[in-house]
């Protein structure tokens, strides 16, 4: 559920028609509601109800100041994959004994950072990284403490370029080895050994995968307890995915992926730490865009907007469907059709969505792409010197700008021509 509906024939971000936001802001923009986000983080938290848990929101699905600050106000923690992102969470003012910094290549200066600054773990996804670690921590006179990333070899049967738990995939330490692993890592001066981390994939459609891997966890659990480690803590990852298509079957819910949880990993006594991105942001968040021209083709129309694949590269990067609304509510009976929706970039990969079935729309009117509150404005670029473009905030009726659109001349100050040019 969110918050974007049509109301006298506008649609609406909570209480704000969108095209009050456009005149203030210039399309294209991103508009997010404070009410979805709170209410996406707290179904993950009673989803855990009970039991010793912490939700580390996975801020690269949308690291804006403002709507890290919605969701460090409900108490939640952060799972960070990058010396940028903990500094981010720092500035909300999220303590480090709630930040957990996952990543496969994280260097000596942010094991330093996060060391120095506080963190609850790292979670560790290769020996090398683990040897880095030990000696970065004991040089400092400190002690890092660790969860070892396993991968269960489970088929999370997502887009195969957001699967991370196949054996073949670059995360984590095959979960084979990690007896091993623990071994060693209970061994080396610097590192306490605390917990157990797995994340098998983004955009899970269904629960048996993530059934399939944490039983795997409870079965190392056993295994490395009996080996002696105190295994205390499992990290359980992010991943479940969300309706993109509103016409589709529905993913399964928070509540049934806690029951999951419980069934699987409930009997241990241990804390427990989810890191869902996608769920708490994506549905929170439209990109909305004007259309520049209506282009009739050979056999086809082509809607030409303000928004291209630099703004929202989803699309072209992992074949995403979003739901695609004229702002204007159409009236019932309108006149509708399959267009394709595009941007005006040069390449065919800047292509939204391929004989879309949409009411007839022209030049000037406004469209929102639904479900791009994730993985959206983080992954967006300014490629053909588009800047990037706005994010603002609702709340009830108020909005704000979160980040304001870049001037031209910021933009081309970046750059440096040498003196000797
Ligand atoms: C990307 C990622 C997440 C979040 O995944 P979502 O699909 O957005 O919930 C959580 N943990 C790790 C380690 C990740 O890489």
């Amino acid at each position: 559920m969110d918050h974007f509906l049509y109301r006298d024939g506008v649609l609406h971000a909570e209480d704000v028609p969108l095209p009050e936001i456009a005149a203030a802001a210039g399309t294209p923009f991103y508009v997010y509601s404070t009410a979805t986000l709170t209410r996406h983080f707290r179904l993950f938290d009673e989803a855990l109800a009970g039991m010793d848990h912490l939700v580390c929101y996975a801020m690269k699905a949308n690291s804006n100041l403002a709507v890290l600050r919605v969701l460090a106000d409900l108490g939640a923690g952060m799972d960070v994959v990058s010396g940028g992102e903990y500094r981010r969470a720092r500035a909300v003012g999220v303590p480090g004994d709630r930040i957990v910094f996952s990543g496969v290549g994280k260097t000596r200066a942010e094991m330093r950072l996060a060391l120095e600054g506080g963190i609850r773990q790292f979670n560790v996804e290769s020996e090398p990284e683990l040897l880095a670690l030990s000696d970065v921590a004991s040089g400092l006179g400190l002690t890092a403490p660790i969860a070892l990333r396993v991968n269960p070899d489970v088929d999370a049967r997502t887009h195969a370029k957001i699967a991370t738990g196949k054996s073949e995939n670059k995360f984590g330490i095959p979960i084979a080895r990690a007896r091993e692993v623990y071994a060693e890592a209970a061994a080396l001066p610097g590192i306490e050994v605390v917990g157990i981390d797995v994340h098998i994939g983004s955009q899970l459609t269904d629960l048996a995968p993530f059934e399939a891997a944490y039983t795997k966890v409870a079965d190392l659990t056993a295994a490395l307890r009996a080996d002696g480690h105190d295994i205390r803590r499992l990290d359980l990852g992010g991943g479940l995915g969300i309706p993109y298509a509103r016409d589709n079957s529905a993913p399964p819910l928070p509540l049934e992926y806690g029951e999951v949880i419980r069934r699987t990993v409930g009997h241990l006594g241990c804390e427990v730490e989810i890191e869902p991105g996608r769920l708490i942001a994506g549905n929170a968040g439209l990109l909305v865009s004007e259309v520049i021209y209506r282009k009739v083709g050979e056999g086809r129309d082509f809607l030409i907007l303000d928004a291209a694949m630099n703004d929202l590269i989803r699309p072209a990067m992992y074949d995403a469907w979003h739901d695609i609304v004229p702002v204007a509510e159409p009236a019932p009976g309108a006149e509708r059709g399959p267009v394709d929706v595009v941007g005006p970039v040069c390449e065919s990969g800047d292509t939204f969505a391929v004989q879309r079935d949409l009411p007839h729309m022209v030049a000037g009117d406004l469209v929102a792409f639904r479900s791009a509150g994730a993985y959206g404005a983080v992954m967006s670029s300014e490629y053909n010197s588009r800047p990037l473009i706005p994010e603002i905030l609702v709340k009830d009726e108020q909005f704000a700008v979160i980040r304001a659109r870049p001037s031209f001349d910021e933009m081309l100050k970046r750059d440096t021509i040498p003196e000797w040019l």
